[in-house]
């Protein structure tokens, strides 16, 4: 452009807009199920009482805002290794890569700043461009990877006409991509589906990995809502590490979050993690990932990190009070699920879909013009494609919420 006046009017994020049309609504029993960040049943955001005892040690101990290293702390890297790759001790090859040094872990900013580092990373160096995602996904995946400078482009995922996993189809689909092709894959909870790929789907799509050589990209931002528990959650990170080990697999890697799992959102605490061939890999590729992030935002954030710290730190006995805040919120999202599933009408709309959905979000199916209907008509504010981000529901309006849809698919 020439003159500042005619750069063009961007649209409005989906999402926050919703959550802007829903503050201005004046109806008393409107109901927010866009936003993917959890409530009470209250309605409320709550800090886990484990992150509040994590603030008040760091606040009492704390002598220095200093900045943390390009790639954050060594305390922190290690502490992210141990919870996802060590996994407890449960997982050995997981500790065989941490010891032979084949992990490079680096603090970004959040979920989101981990996908567009690697993102960047990739498009610097991995030779082949095209990233496939699956259809549908998270609206901001395509964003990241496009002004990285990838080329997204779909795999078959969902079939909407029937509520369910086209498995068939994404096999196919994956099957006709290039070789060398990026792949991403949700760890578990897929947003905004919550359907997951069980074991044995994962070992065929795996082999499909094998074969094609395609790099894996793991998004994990949901750690823990699938089963409340997140050591249990992580079945597929453990098998790519096996399949690492066993040299079948040469390097994939992981983009991970604690903005749901221990509600450190606006913290914007997460990590990318890059499995590599060898520890002069490792070094290589460190160097190299702390040459992309300098430029671009220095370091990451502290405070964020710091709790995470201290909460895996063991001397602080903090680990299990966080695990079970986790399991308390992952419990009362079941809960809801439930009581929305209970409540629905099922003489005119199938609705067992939603009891193998898992995670924050339940995809309903419904079209734009019923979910429009629920907006305009009852004052309940969702995507237009359906998903409900579900902790917008508790005891006081899940009646409601349940007659509202009931009335608009009939
Ligand atoms: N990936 C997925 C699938 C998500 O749903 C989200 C957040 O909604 C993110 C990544 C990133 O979240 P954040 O940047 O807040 O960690």
């Amino acid at each position: 452009v020439r003159k500042w006046s005619e750069i063009p009017l961007a649209p409005p994020d989906k999402i926050l807009g919703i959550s802007e049309a829903y503050n201005k609504d004046a109806n008393t029993s409107k109901i927010n199920l866009g936003v993917g960040a959890y409530r009470d049943n209250s309605g409320k955001p709550i800090i886990f009482p484990s992150v509040k005892e994590a603030e008040k040690i760091l606040l009492a101990s704390e002598v220095e805002k200093e900045y943390t290293g390009i790639t954050g702390s060594k305390k922190f890297q290690n502490a992210v290794k141990g919870f996802v790759f060590n996994n407890s001790g449960k997982d050995v090859n997981g500790q065989q890569l941490i010891e032979q040094n084949r992990i490079v872990t680096a603090q970004t900013i959040s979920g989101t700043g981990s996908l567009r580092v690697i993102g960047d990373f990739l498009n610097r160096f991995y030779t082949n461009k095209k990233l496939l995602v699956p259809k549908p996904t998270w609206a901001n995946h395509v964003a990241v990877f496009k002004d990285a400078g990838l080329e997204p482009e779909f795999y078959a995922y969902y079939e909407t006409s029937k509520n369910d996993l086209d498995f068939a189809n994404l096999k196919k689909s994956l099957s006709s991509q290039p070789d060398g092709s990026i792949v991403l894959l949700h760890a578990c909870c897929h947003n905004p589906t919550g359907m997951d790929l069980t074991p044995e789907q994962w070992e065929e799509v795996l082999a499909i990995v094998q074969e094609k050589n395609f790099y894996p990209l793991v998004d994990m931002a949901y750690q823990g809502f699938a089963s409340g528990n997140p050591y249990k959650d992580i079945g597929l990170i453990r098998r790519l590490n096996e399949l690492v080990v066993q040299n079948k697999l040469k390097s994939y890697a992981l983009c991970q979050s604690f903005a749901k799992n221990m509600g450190l959102y606006g913290e914007r605490t997460g990590s990318i993690s890059i499995i590599t061939e060898s520890a002069e890999a490792s070094q290589a590729i460190e160097s190299q990932l702390k040459k992309l992030i300098r430029p671009i935002y220095s370091s990451p954030p502290i405070h964020g990190s710091k709790i995470v710290e201290i909460i895996f730190d063991e001397q602080h006995n903090l680990l299990n009070s966080w695990l079970q805040d986790l399991d308390k919120v992952v419990g009362r999202l079941n809960t809801v699920r439930s009581k929305l599933y209970e409540n629905l009408d099922k003489s005119s709309y199938n609705w067992d879909h939603l009891l193998k959905q898992r995670g924050m979000f339940v995809y309903t199916g419904l079209s734009a013009e019923q979910v429009i209907k629920l907006r305009n008509d009852y004052s309940v504010y969702a995507t237009e494609d359906g998903r409900f981000s579900i902790s917008g529901i508790n005891d006081n309006n899940v009646e409601y919420l349940a007659n509202a849809i009931n009335e608009v698919v009939k």
